[in-house]
């Protein structure tokens, strides 16, 4: 197939996971569970809420859910997650992160649709659920961070709908680094001054277009500020140039261009995340699946897994997750 085999090609052998290494290391829902277990709760070692101290716990015939080995209270390593309610099974989960963890131009629902036999709902739904943990807060610095503005989505072709205005999409990005993109409400200064605030450190040095919003950047937060003029037709100047900031521009539109064909402004945050992750860890080939994963359980810890010995077992939510 195609795409596994630039995969294949493209990355260091180091920063490989194949399709293969996955079987292996998730040849079924069991080994999911197992390894979430082992995330959360290593060794299968957890604080028993009925018997109020850490203990033991086993693995339950048949179910999503460990016991503590003395009282026998059920908890599931999957409580608080993105899997929780899921009626899909666990492996389909880590293999749609493994997918999104795999492309550089992102995937489509058609395509684990198609690959797994899901309905496209249950693809969709998916995506959604592991976009939303991919939201993160950088605070960007150096001497080479560049900002643009640029617009995305709308212009819905669809017969009988009017198309639609693109939305402001907000982008700041280290030369050789990160990135971070939102969503903004317009391009004016006093929209874009706080978000440049909020994710560019104090004392960075910034390259920006002749975009008149940009006009007193340099006198505030000490921020030094280098402007190109587009206008005039000169595009590189030396350091002066936003060459990488229009790459990701580039990037994300033909993902979702190509991939996603439009997306909905309720969504672009979600799809602008997910971009600027895989952007981040652009140097990790496609091990940055292991990034998601640990998202998952990152995020889950927020929560305390909820105690299973409130209600007679199996009636908790957390366990009910067919396998
Ligand atoms: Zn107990």
């Amino acid at each position: 197939m195609s795409r596994e085999s630039s995969v294949k090609q493209s990355i260091p052998k180091e920063l490989r996971f194949t399709v293969e290494q996955f079987n292996e290391r998730f040849p079924d829902n069991d080994a999911c569970l197992e390894f979430l277990k082992e995330k959360r709760m290593p060794g299968g070692v957890t604080y028993c809420q009925k018997c109020q101290q850490e203990r033991k716990h086993h693995r339950v015939t048949g179910r999503p859910a460990y016991a503590c080995d003395y009282c026998g209270s059920m908890i599931s390593p999957m409580a608080g997650t993105i899997f929780e309610k899921s009626p899909t099974p666990l492996r389909l989960w880590f293999y749609a992160m493994y997918l999104m963890g795999s492309t550089r131009c992102g995937i489509s629902a058609k395509q684990i649709q198609r690959e797994t036999g899901v309905t496209y709902k249950t693809a969709w739904r998916m995506f959604r659920q592991i976009r939303t943990l991919l939201s993160e807060d950088v605070q960007l610095e150096g001497d080479g961070i560049e900002i643009d503005e640029t617009g995305m989505g709308g212009c819905s072709k669809r017969l009988g709908r009017s198309p639609k205005p693109k939305k402001t999409v907000f982008g700041m990005v280290e030369r050789g680094g990160r990135v971070k993109a939102v969503v903004a409400v317009d391009r004016k200064r006093d929209t874009l001054f706080p978000i440049i605030k909020r994710y560019v450190l104090p004392a960075s040095v910034i390259f920006t277009d002749e975009h008149p919003s940009y006009d007193t950047l340099g006198d505030r937060n000490d921020y030094t500020h280098h402007r190109i003029n587009h206008s005039a037709g000169v595009y590189v100047m030396g350091d002066v140039h936003t060459n990488t900031i229009d790459g990701f521009w580039s990037l994300i539109k033909r993902g979702i261009g190509g991939v996603y064909h439009n997306v909905s402004e309720k969504y672009l945050p979600s799809y602008l995340d997910e971009y600027s992750f895989r952007y981040n860890r652009r140097h990790s080939g496609n091990l940055i699946f292991n990034s998601i994963l640990e998202k998952v359980y990152e995020k889950a810890s927020l929560r305390p897994v909820p105690r299973s010995d409130q209600k007679p077992a199996g009636s908790s939510p957390a366990l009910e997750v067919p396998f």
